[in-house]
């Protein structure tokens, strides 16, 4: 068994086969002969109620595996009582055997129809009392039990998927940026092409690149220089607004945006974009020449995937483009000639 004290409802009783049998009627004189009866079993604890108002505070105080309930009580009918039982939740499962003076079909069909188990006529004899007694408290031990046990699976089920959630997030981001790492770059761009190549829609990419960054770890060290890719990276996530968007740190100093269902001009507008809000973040630089700010340059590139084509005609034209932007003078935005 678990921790009790986890579940909603704990049971009390700590030795599993240990039955605790409430009984409620308001004559000392059945209590004391149900006493003596059940004495005879060591493993059957027993309580006794006289008061019937009590009844049900006291079975959520002792929570019994049985009730032994009396039926003709003054001010109290024993009917209303085993409908009380079953209202609530900490006594609706507890099995219910009945007492009533006699053998009655009526009153017996009523016991039966507000949820009694079981029916005695008072007073049974000590074997069969106990017998009974064992049967519904076993049972009810064993349902619980069973609840328990399906309860705590539950639970380690939903532990075991949210773990991997974190390990899912985990094995996809990049420790440095929290932004996506290659390999999930990687699966995300392969998933999206084929996704455009279905519906023939378009896939643009950014390709970016930090300028000088050799530079800028020979300058201020590579602690400052992990600190400066964490803020270009912050932008980048920042200028994501669509949730299919995806921002990846690409490889050292390099990044990509995956940008599906993109057209042309929204990929160069927001490659613009953030070349502007790289610039205007202001990373103090020493070269092209001391005063400068850290930039970036971006290679854009845009495809509506083609039979027979890859992915990887998307990155080499992104490249090239981006290529093209360094090759101009950095801190600017190329844009791939065949953009389709
Ligand atoms: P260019 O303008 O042509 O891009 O020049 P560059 O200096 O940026 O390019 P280059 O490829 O020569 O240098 C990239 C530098 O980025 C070298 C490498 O030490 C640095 N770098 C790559 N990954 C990291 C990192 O995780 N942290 C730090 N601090 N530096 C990194
Ligand atoms: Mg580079
Ligand atoms: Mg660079």
């Amino acid at each position: 068994m678990t921790n009790s004290s986890e579940s909603e409802y704990p049971v009390n009783n700590p030795d599993d086969s240990k039955a605790m049998v409430l009984l409620v009627d308001d004559q000392a004189m059945i209590g004391e002969a149900v006493r003596r009866a059940l004495a005879e079993d060591p493993s059957i604890d027993f309580h006794f109620c006289s008061d019937p108002a009590q009844a049900v505070e006291l079975a959520l105080q002792i929570r019994p595996t049985v009730i032994l309930q009396d039926l003709v009580m003054p001010d109290c009918d024993g009917l209303e009582l085993v409908r009380r039982y079953r209202e609530h939740p900490a006594t609706r499962d507890i099995p219910i055997i009945v007492l009533s003076t006699k053998e009655e079909a009526q009153v017996k069909s009523a016991a039966f129809a507000v949820g009694a188990n079981d029916y005695l006529v008072k007073l049974p004899d000590a074997i069969e009392l106990v017998a009974r007694v064992r049967y519904h408290s076993r049972s009810f031990l064993a349902l619980q039990q069973r609840d328990e046990a399906y309860r705590a699976l539950r639970e380690s089920q939903q532990k075991l998927l949210e773990t991997n959630l974190v390990l899912q997030r985990l094995m996809n981001s990049d420790g440095l940026t929290g932004l996506s790492n290659r390999r999930h770059f990687d699966e995300y761009l392969e998933m999206e092409w084929r996704r455009a190549l279905r519906e023939q829609s378009q896939l643009s990419l950014l390709l970016i690149d930090v300028d000088h960054f050799k530079d800028y770890n020979d300058t201020f060290g590579h602690v400052a220089g992990d600190e400066a890719l964490r803020q270009v990276a912050g932008a980048l996530r920042e200028s994501c607004s669509r949730s299919s968007d995806l921002p990846a740190r690409y490889g050292g100093e390099e990044f990509a945006i995956i940008l599906p269902g993109t057209s042309p001009g929204g990929a160069r507008l927001l490659a613009e974009k953030l070349r502007l809000t790289v610039q205007a973040m202001g990373i103090a630089h020493e070269v092209p020449a001391p005063g400068a700010s850290l930039t970036i340059s971006l290679g854009v590139a845009t495809l509506t995937p083609q039979p027979g084509q890859s992915c990887l005609d998307l990155i080499e034209q992104a490249d090239r483009a981006l290529y093209n932007a360094k090759h101009g003078g950095r801190n600017q935005v190329g844009v791939a000639q065949a953009a389709g």
